[in-house]
């Protein structure tokens, strides 16, 4: 067997169906105690192997919170003990299947035309559910979970088999690995924002995301598996240069790229944007990334913290500031990645590469789309957003 063909057949022996059981080897706090944000540092071991290649990502399988199971049933007529068959008609108790198959977290208009159909006479829910319906069932959505749906219509759910009708199945939640396996051979590493909120009266948080907070340290066991981005890759040619937009744990692929590069000697220059809030508290791997800096397999780093000073700054107003030596790097073959919030960050970047395209042309914003789109042809224009 040659060697590629022997790691590929590695790493797809572990997949969402059959995950390794990885144990958390590092959970660490990256941003200070006094940030808005909780983001944090995970290492997760491996099989020997097991591989993976900068801009993968690591799925992780979660578990729901016993808090939020114990809430659920104690708004439901049942105690836990009941049996019921999971999605393989493997019997299993009902704790178990709300703690470990279904998604009883961020409610979903799904769910409630599923509960509508169960109790067909509810005029509280008639005025829910339905495509009639669609935007005051989203706002009625917004900010609330499963248990919330149970408190306030009570009562129609009869049997502990019909959950599986009405809630979607609990899924595994995608990481973009923070690691490069020249570095660690042994381990995957992850950048996670904890996502934390409260909403209708209750204290909420992420499935996952809660759960590699509060619930899993070191030692903890945590079923995995990795998952392959042909569509995020460093420049097949080394020696060409990667500008890495990363704000917030859009940090974690270009961790992975600038440890891969650094330990492989890529010749290619390398360009980081990074942004968060304030560089007190959210410096996401600050010393590693000066260190590098130091060294010079990051050749420029840019950084914007938004809440520094009065006016807000981001990632796309230090893209601007430096607009002339981005489009001299993409003239160079420069390779141009964005990862992190899809919502804004990444069509606001955009923009900014964009206009700095248009004016390193000298023409019009046609002329820039054709670029950017020529860039996108030669895949130099790579995104992984979410
Ligand atoms: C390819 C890919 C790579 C990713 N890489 C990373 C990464 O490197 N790091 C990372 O942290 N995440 C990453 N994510 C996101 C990650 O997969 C999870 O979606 C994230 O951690 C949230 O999952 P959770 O289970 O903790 O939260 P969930 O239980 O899924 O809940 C999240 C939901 O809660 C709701 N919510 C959140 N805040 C509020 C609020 N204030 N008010 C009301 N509702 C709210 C939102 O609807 C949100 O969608 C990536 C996603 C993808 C697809």
């Amino acid at each position: 067997m040659s060697e590629t063909t022997e790691q590929s057949s590695h790493v797809s022996k572990y997949t969402r169906n059959n995950p390794y059981v990885s144990t958390v080897t590092v959970n660490e706090l990256l941003t200070a105690p006094e940030s808005e944000k909780e983001t944090r540092h995970i290492e997760l071991s491996l099989e020997p192997g097991m591989t993976y290649t900068p801009g993968d990502a690591v799925g992780i399988l979660p578990e729901n919170r016993r808090q939020a199971v114990d809430e659920v049933l104690a708004a439901l007529p049942f105690t836990g003990d009941e049996r019921v068959l999971d999605h393989y008609k493997v019997e299993i108790g009902l704790e178990e299947a709300l703690r470990t198959r279904l998604h009883i977290g961020k409610l979903t208009r799904s769910s409630i035309n599923q509960l509508a159909k169960l109790a067909p006479d509810h005029a509280g829910l008639k005025e829910l559910a339905g495509p009639e319906n669609k935007e005051k069932a989203e706002d009625y959505c917004w900010g609330r979970e499963f248990v919330d749906l149970m408190t306030d219509f009570p009562g129609t759910i009869a049997e502990p088999q019909q959950l599986f009708q009405v809630l979607a199945r609990l899924t595994p939640r995608m990481y973009s690995i923070a690691s490069s396996q020249a570095v660690h051979t042994d381990n995957v590493q992850t950048t996670v924002r904890v996502v934390r909120y409260d909403s209708h009266g209750r204290s909420r948080q992420g499935v996952a995301s809660g759960q590699l907070g509060d619930r899993s340290p070191v030692g903890t066991q945590l079923p995995i598996f990795l998952h392959s981005n042909q569509n995020f890759r460093l420049p097949e040619d080394n020696s060409l240069p990667a500008i890495m937009i990363g704000p917030g744990t859009g940090i974690a692929p270009f961790r992975a790229f600038l440890e891969e590069r650094q330990a492989a000697g890529h010749p290619g220059k390398n360009w980081l944007f990074f942004g968060e809030q304030r560089a007190k508290s959210d410096f996401l791997y600050r010393e590693q990334l000066e260190q590098m800096h130091k060294g010079g397999v990051l050749t420029n780093l840019h950084t914007a913290f938004s809440r520094d000073q009065a006016a807000k700054v981001y990632v796309q107003d230090r893209m601007r500031e430096n607009a002339d030596e981005l489009f001299a790097w993409l003239e160079e073959g420069a390779y141009f990645y964005v990862c992190g919030d899809a919502s804004r960050m990444a069509k606001d970047v955009e923009t900014a590469l964009l206009e700095a395209i248009a004016k390193g042309l000298q023409g019009t914003p046609e002329q820039a789309n054709e670029y950017l789109a020529a860039m996108k042809k030669q895949k130099r224009y790579q995104r992984d957003v979410y």
